[in-house]
């Protein structure tokens, strides 16, 4: 067969079981050997080979599979790890690259593009030299032909692999290596095509962001260079997670065989690739089937997008969106979720099938379609309900009254201290928490276990001399999940995890239908931490759009709406925690900047509705209430304004790190201001000197009247000692700087 066919852009790799995260993390404690992580790879490989296959796709991938990341996989496949992790056996030096080693900070970690997937960034330089220094894509190829199945070896595009990359000099842009770089790849073409490849998938999800002229010409330029080897496997070009813009006509223009566009992200992008005429000798692999939502596909839509594209080009081929990374493996394994909501719902396996049914139905096999339409009618009947009496947000009074209200009400000295809201997830509180999910602690001993932690948090805070308290959020697992748990619209998977990174994993919630809060879910806490000091307790919430960007939301209704349900429910526990006495309430969005859309164009009208939501989550509350909020990063740029504009009355953000450089962005912030003044990520304790330091640098950006001081986020994932050091330093550094005021 000459066309690609049918075919998923990526699996997931971690394994069913999270095979693979148990393995790196026992090879990592030096429990099992090398050779043994290995074999967990080589079998994770062949499973999902065999399962493919089997399935019915005509074409399979292969190289989808890593021990931490595909673009540290690159950056290691073409010889450009950073000097630092020089010296090392291999896998030790990738595996240093990825975690730190002696001496040798790890890699940064950041979001792939507007997924809950994070890459490691490759560093480049004007003095980095590509070489073909591994052969993992030939290994990987050579091994599923040795099983007997024939595949397509998936590589990271140079240009999005150089675009995704960091400079290590001022002034360098990695996108000047390509002419370096390129040679390299076609070196790999070469050799694949050796082995017999016959097709190799090029991934350049880079251009579903705004590009450059510099950038496109960068890609015009790869693609007639990689186009013109003659030496070389056929060549198929994706771009997921949005349209491509202009990159459509670049890549339908170049001397490539195949493209694969995203048809799920842009509803309107259909229509472009309709129009394109220099698609006429490619086959072009329409991305109908979602490879990174939950929900079965509607056949008709699909079929009907895939069909537009009928004439156009060479050859039409039903694929996922994307790689199928973002997704769970499969339903059949959930047995906990409600059944009519789990016949709506399709995971990594279940999508294959679907790629599978729709290329034979494109095709005009007679192929029987009525079960997914049973499915999506039956999703779409359950339909979602107003809720009538929803109040609008309402403008809070303005800042300076409510200000003088909590000043009231509150009675905090300059420069309050307060936390993020967790403490120390100790082994006991974990233990107990999963003791009583399991059943086997019952709901009268867990409550003793949970307020006796409570208790000793609030203890711990009095003794420090922190200003606000929180109860420390001992009963959490996850802070969206724990809501998620508590309102009706979400359900929970038991097997449903997906790729954070490395060995990191996440069991994202699904929301499927009406929010809405049938109970008080945080009252009982904060209303008993408060009973034990005399100290203003914070109540801890996360957001709206936290609460959508970490689960799986609807996809038959706009993402501002289902925002607006989750808003309301967020409102009524304001509501309730403020009628239960507790006087400060913080509202966590830190996902607040990663629901941003790819493209600029897309930005206003996202920051219109999350703020949004977060006003109407909060508005509600008196003028003495004060409301807070936390956000996770330190570089704010554009997002200033809808930062602003949630009308929060004290903000607190990561700052340690970039020693307060955000305050030059913050000099305007016109209300509270709490930049992180100890850097949670890391076991180091900051002394008090480098504290006050900050806080100094602090008040002299910003006027010392609207300064918090707290560390960068929460501290849960940190040991009792560290913090009780490292808050003692804080208490201290705010005491010397408040004399000076003084
Ligand atoms: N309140 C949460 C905590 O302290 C906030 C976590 C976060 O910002 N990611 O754990
Ligand atoms: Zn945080």
């Amino acid at each position: 067969m000459t066309d690609i066919g049918t075919t998923v852009l990526g699996y997931p790799r971690i394994g069913p079981d999270r095979e693979l995260k148990r393995a790196l993390e026992r090879f990592w404690a030096r429990e099992i050997d090398q050779a043994t992580l290995l074999r967990t790879g080589r079998d994770l490989r062949e499973r999902t080979w065999r399962t493919l296959a089997a399935a019915g796709l005509d074409s399979v991938p292969s190289n989808t599979f890593s021990h931490y990341d595909h673009v540290l996989d690159t950056a290691d496949l073409f010889g450009a790890l950073p000097g630092r992790f020089g010296g090392l056996p291999p896998l030790d030096a990738y595996f240093a690259a990825a975690r730190g080693g002696q001496d040798a900070p790890a890699l940064e970690l950041t979001k792939w593009f507007d997924t809950n997937y994070h890459y490691l960034v490759p560093e480049l330089g004007p003095d980095t030299t590509f070489t073909l220094a591994g052969t993992k894509p030939l290994d990987e190829y050579l091994e599923a032909k040795a099983l007997g199945i024939e595949t397509r070896p998936v590589l990271l595009g140079p240009v999005t692999f150089l675009l995704l990359a960091k400079s290590t000099a001022p002034g360098f842009r990695p996108l000047e290596l390509l002419d370096t770089l390129l040679p390299r790849y076609a070196d790999l073409l070469r050799r694949l095509r050796e082995a017999g490849a016959g097709w190799v998938q090029l991934d350049e999800p880079a251009f579903a962001a705004d590009r450059t002229e510099a950038e496109l010409n960068a890609l015009i330029r790869a693609y007639h260079w990689l186009g013109k080897e003659t030496a070389r496997p056929k060549l198929l070009v994706t771009g997921s997670y949005g349209h491509l813009g202009r990159a459509l006509g670049v890549l339908a223009r170049a001397p490539i065989e195949a493209l694969a566009v995203d048809l799920v992200s842009d509803e309107s992008f259909v229509d472009a690739v309709a129009a394109e005429p220099a698609l006429r000798d490619k086959e072009v692999l329409a991305g109908v089937v979602d490879g990174r939502n939950v929900w079965r596909t509607d056949p008709n839509r699909a079929l009907g997008r895939a069909a537009t594209l009928l004439g156009v080009a060479k050859s039409v081929s039903v694929a996922t969106s994307c790689s199928l990374l973002h997704v769970p493996y499969d339903v059949e394994r959930e047995h906990g979720l409600p059944p009519r909501v789990r016949g709506w719902l399709a995971f990594a396996r279940q999508k294959v099938d679907e790629v599978v049914l729709l290329g034979r139905a494109l095709r005009g096999e007679d192929v029987d379609l009525s079960p997914a339409r049973q499915a999506v009618a039956d999703r779409a009947a359950a339909g979602v309900r107003e809720r009538s009496e929803a109040p609008e947000e309402t403008a809070r009074p303005p800042y300076a009254e409510r200000a003088a209200a909590q000043r009231a009400v509150l009675g905090l000295p300059p420069l309050p201290t307060t936390t993020i809201g967790s403490f120390p997830q100790t082994t006991d509180v974990r233990k107990a928490r999963a003791a009583h999910k399991a059943g086997k602690l019952d709901d009268a001993a867990y409550e003793t276990a949970m307020r006796a932690e409570v208790e000793r948090v609030v203890r711990l805070q009095e003794d420090l001399g922190l200003d606000v308290l929180v109860h420390g959020e001992p009963e959490r697992n996850d802070m969206v999940q724990y809501f998620a748990e508590r309102l009706t619209g979400f359900a929970a998977t038991g097997h449903g995890w997906v790729q954070s990174y490395g060995s990191r994993c996440v069991r994202p919630p699904i929301l499927f239908g009406d929010v809405s809060r049938p109970a008080p879910m945080t009252v009982r806490w904060a209303r008993y931490a408060q009973s034990l000091t005399a100290k203003p307790v914070k109540g801890m919430l996360t957001g709206p759009v936290t609460i959508l960007a970490w689960s799986f939301v609807r996809d038959d209704r706009p993402l501002a709406e289902t925002a607006r349900q989750v808003a309301l429910a967020v409102r009524d526990e304001v509501r309730d925690l403020e009628a239960a006495g507790i006087r400060i309430i913080q509202v966590d969005e830190p996902a607040l900047r990663e629901l941003l859309p790819l493209r600029r164009s897309g930005h206003e009208e996202y920051l219109r509705w999350a703020v949004s939501a977060f006003r109407l989550a909060t508005s509600g509350a008196a003028a003495a209430t004060q409301i807070h909020t936390h956000l996770c990063y330190s570089e704010f740029g554009e997002i200033l304004p809808a930062i602003d504009a949630l009308d929060a009355d004290v903000t607190s953000l990561e700052a340690a790190r970039s020693k307060m450089a955000v305050l030059t962005e913050l000099a305007e912030f016109g209300r509270g201001i709490g930049p992180g003044v100890y850097d949670i990520h890391s076991p180091r304790v900051p002394d008090a000197a480098e504290i006050g330091t900050l806080v100094r640098t602090a008040i002299g950006a910003v006027p010392a009247g609207r300064v918090w001081v707290n560390p960068d986020c929460g501290l849960k994932t940190r040991g009792y000692r560290e913090v009780e050091a490292a808050l003692r330093n804080l208490i201290a550094a705010v005491r010397e700087v408040r004399a000076e005021l003084a």
